[in-house]
């Protein structure tokens, strides 16, 4: 349970006084149960799989909505596209596998107070923050060059 008593997307959408249609509803709960980052597309895919008639453009508006009221958070890792998650979970940062394109989320005690400290050394108090770490898994960063064959 979130910190305001509003357990689902739906609560926190109505305490905001938005509008809550069918296929808002329908998007809102694809993305509460998505245990990835979805894009818009991959929503798209998903929404369509329980109501055929959402067009890409309501995913699109939606997305943007929640995104705008707080309540989904938007990210860019690497292809530019933006992808979503819900905002009501611990605060963590990910780990982006460039060769597969896999999102791995983590957190970080020590990152935090580093981070903590950094920001009160230059006079400041963080109020939040991203950290993105872009990777190549460690087995795969050097790749054997091709033997030459001879003439
Ligand atoms: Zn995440």
């Amino acid at each position: 349970m979130t910190a305001q008593g509003l357990t689902t997307i739906a609560d926190r959408v109505r305490a905001q006084g938005l509008r809550l249609t069918g296929q808002r509803k329908i998007i809102t709960r694809i993305l509460e149960e998505a245990a990835d980052h979805p894009d818009v597309e991959e929503l798209h895919r998903r929404a369509i799989a329980i109501d055929p008639k959402i067009a890409l453009s309501t995913v699109y508006r939606t997305v943007r909505l929640l995104s705008e009221a707080g309540i989904v958070e938007r990210h860019e890792f690497t292809d530019g596209r933006a992808r979503y998650e819900t905002a009501d979970h611990e605060h963590h940062d990910h780990l982006i596998d460039l060769r597969s394109g896999r999102v791995i989320e983590f957190h970080s005690p020590e990152i935090e107070v580093l981070q903590a400290k950094i920001a009160a050394e230059l006079g400041y108090r963080i109020t939040g923050h991203r950290l993105q770490l872009f990777c190549l898994p460690l087995e795969e960063t050097v790749r054997p060059a091709k033997p030459k064959r001879a003439p």
